[in-house]
């Protein structure tokens, strides 16, 4: 090994900064915010609608309201006991679907058993659909028509283009199939011209076809599932899991000489935060590589803040 490589190897993966892109973006927005007001005396404002009472979930929507309130957009919030009916919830989504002053609508997944998620999220108008999951805006996504994008995904691809990442001709490994994170954060990094392979929990020697990758996208909802095995030296890597661990021995294991910090977390809050990656080992294999948290989470609101004002302006101009 040269003294470069060396050098790095004991440097460790350079982080690709979800916090510093996120701000970034969130400065961008808040600049729209005080335009909208200008040209238009409007106010955008986002309807966040939380069923149940899922801690994680419960989490995230504060995030995203705490967010609102930093950029100066509008916000409300409507907290459903976990009994609701989708009738119920049909009827509520109908009713901010016809309000004018509000742009966009965010119905926190995933929602309680027995609720019936793809009928809310189709009765969701698309104009209004901050998350990017109607099928309509799938639809515009695919034929790379303007669209309101996934916020994940589309936070994915923000990263690694503000970081600097060459996404144009890289091979791009995707692990995981789902609507939300996977296929899409495929389709958009093929529209940036990678040359994308998806992979899920039936593919044959999955470590085999992640080493190929350049840059490697993991979103399966499985803790460190993802070892120094799977990574090619160099690559990049963005992960998009987010897992409550609540074994100190696992933390150990999953942080080695690193785990004091989480280990500190878990015995305040009862879990510490995890990603699909394995973080002791990606990070002597991975040449870039997201934190968790810290890395993808904080695009996911920041690109939720653009979707909403992106909704207000096209409702207020058209454009
Ligand atoms: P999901 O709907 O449960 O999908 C998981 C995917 O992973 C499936 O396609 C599954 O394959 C695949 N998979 C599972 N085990 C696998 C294995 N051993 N090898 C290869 N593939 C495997 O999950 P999701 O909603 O996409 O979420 C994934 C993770 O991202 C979760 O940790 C979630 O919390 C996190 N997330 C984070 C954000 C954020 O803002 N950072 C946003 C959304 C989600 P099959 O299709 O074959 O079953």
């Amino acid at each position: 090994m040269d003294t470069t490589a060396q050098e790095k190897e004991e440097r460790g993966a350079q982080k690709l900064d979800g916090a510093r892109v996120a701000a970034e973006i969130k400065r961008e927005v808040g600049a729209e915010v005080e335009l909208l007001r200008a040209e238009h005396e409007v106010t955008p404002r986002l309807a966040t609608v939380l069923v149940g009472d899922d801690a994680a979930s419960a989490v995230y929507v504060r995030n995203k309201i705490r967010s609102c309130e930093e950029l100066g957009i509008g916000s409300e919030h409507l907290s459903l006991p976990a009994e609701t009916t989708t009738a119920q919830l049909l009827e509520l989504i109908e009713s901010l679907n016809a309000r004018d002053d509000v742009d966009g609508i965010l119905v926190q997944l995933p929602l309680p058993k027995g609720v019936d998620e793809s009928a809310v999220i189709e009765a969701i108008d698309p104009e209004k659909d901050v998350d990017g999951f109607h099928p309509v805006n799938v639809g515009r996504m695919m034929q790379r028509r303007p669209a309101l994008l996934p916020c994940t995904p589309a936070g994915v691809v923000e990263l690694l283009v503000r970081e600097g990442v060459r996404v144009s001709g890289a091979r791009a490994c995707v692990v995981g199939r789902s609507n939300i994170v996977g296929r899409p954060v495929a389709e958009l990094l093929l529209q940036r011209d990678a040359t994308v392979t998806i992979t899920h929990s039936r593919t044959r020697d999955l470590p085999a076809v992640t080493r190929e990758a350049d840059i490697l996208v993991v979103a399966i909802g499985r803790a460190g599932f993802v070892r120094s095995e799977h990574v090619k030296q160099g690559a990049v890597v963005v992960d998009v899991g987010m897992n409550r661990v609540t074994n100190e021995t696992q933390v150990r294991e999953l942080f080695g000489d690193g785990a004091e910090k989480r280990l500190k977390a878990l015995r305040e809050r009862g879990y510490t935060l995890v990603g699909d990656v394995h973080p002791a080992e990606v990070e002597r294999v991975a040449g870039r590589l997201t934190p968790v948290p810290g890395g993808v989470g904080l695009l996911t609101v920041a690109m939720l803040m653009k979707n909403t004002v992106t909704a207000a302006r096209r409702r207020l101009t058209g454009k």
